[in-house]
């Protein structure tokens, strides 16, 4: 394949920040979130991809992964896919590897946006001009005034949707629940179980959240599950939703969740799935399967496939990363009216990284 416009440098960085306060969910709690950087030139311009994982996936960048770029057509982004999906075949696709091939793939994406000097979003084909979001957060560590009042700013920035987790400690889930409804009014309540329930326990509190108008019922039992999510999907009242695909990493994971009918809603994460090109082929199989897409986590990363993708639902404004997005990248989205949109003058996906800002968290 001629190399008309060569990759010539390629460098990967972690960085890791704590969080703004001690987090959980259903089956995990952190304090400190990693951030790998991928930066890839050519032509004169350099393309910036991200993803949120562990600092392995840098390393596995810069042992593995880069070798299979270097000297290449900038453009032939299938190809790269295709080889870099290829080399980490014996050590395990899904995980720390289709992380790494994620940023990568983005970066590349950003890239040929830069070198056409086009935004990202017009150059994969826009369907829309800006994307509707749901708050997320509702950490099951935050005390019933925070969580209060941090659903209640999404509702004051226009979010029609806001999503809490739920599922550390049931016997509170109803309680915390009617504390958030109570707080947002009409608006929309998403709940997060990240597969904290099992199947009987899921179905008793889809009815009872019922009553509180939850809109979404996100992992209700393992995502691995998809017999139990078929499940949760035929007895859940129908004016909920049932929501998983977070840990898709490949095509074939997101086909075999949408084969067993588990799922109302796909969600997909370009930093995991294969980067805008994996997300994309996510959308397709939406598209074959009449199901709706939403990204997960991630904002300003997803922005510009999420203007791509058809049958996008909505994106996932996810706290912790909202938050290090804006801390340390220029251009990153901001909410208007509980949407957000792409800078249609800049090119690539118009993020800048403020590496000076983010070297006292490097890992
Ligand atoms: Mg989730």
């Amino acid at each position: 394949m001629p190399a008309d416009v060569p990759i010539t440098r390629i460098s990967a960085s972690a960085f890791t920040i704590p969080t703004d306060a001690p987090e959980s969910d259903g089956t995990i709690a952190w304090d400190r979130t990693t951030l790998v950087v991928v930066e890839i030139e050519a032509g004169g311009k350099t393309g910036l991809g991200y993803t949120y994982a562990d600092s392995a996936a840098a390393d596995l960048i810069r042992r593995m992964l880069a070798s299979q770029l270097e000297g290449r057509d900038a453009f032939a982004i299938e190809a790269h896919s295709a080889a870099m999906n290829a080399q980490v075949r014996n050590i395990g696709r899904p995980g720390i590897a289709a992380c790494a091939i994620s940023a990568l793939d983005i970066a590349l994406w950003d890239l040929k946006a830069r070198l056409l000097d086009v935004p990202l979003a017009r150059l994969l084909g826009s369907a829309r001009e800006s994307v509707p979001v749901y708050g997320s957060g509702g950490f099951t560590s935050y005390d019933n005034a925070r969580l209060r009042g941090q659903l209640a700013g999404w509702v004051e920035e226009g979010c029609v949707f806001v999503k809490m987790k739920i599922g550390r400690e049931p016997a509170r889930d109803i309680a915390r629940v009617g504390v958030a409804k109570a707080a947002i009014g009409d608006t929309a309540l998403f709940v997060d179980a990240n597969g904290g329930y099992t199947r009987k326990q899921a179905l008793a509190f889809a009815e009872q959240f019922a009553d509180y108008d939850v809109r979404w019922f996100e992992e209700p039992v393992s995502s691995d599950d998809l017999d139990g999510l078929r499940l949760l999907r035929d007895r859940a009242p129908g004016t909920m939703d049932i929501a998983a695909g977070e840990y898709g990493y490949t095509p074939y994971y997101f086909h075999t969740m949408l084969a067993a009918g588990a799922v109302d809603v796909l969600q997909a994460d370009a930093t995991r799935c294969g980067g805008i090109t994996g997300f994309l082929r996510a959308a397709a199989l939406c598209d074959g399967f009449q199901i709706p897409l939403s990204s997960h986590c991630a904002p300003a990363i997803h922005l510009a496939a999420a203007i791509a993708a058809p049958r996008l639902a909505h994106m996932e404004w996810f706290h912790d990363h909202v938050r290090i997005e804006h801390m340390l990248f220029e251009g990153a989205p901001t909410l208007r009216n509980g949407r957000i949109s792409p800078d249609w003058s800049a090119p690539g996906h118009g993020l800048v990284f403020r590496r000076s800002d983010a070297t006292p968290y490097e890992a």
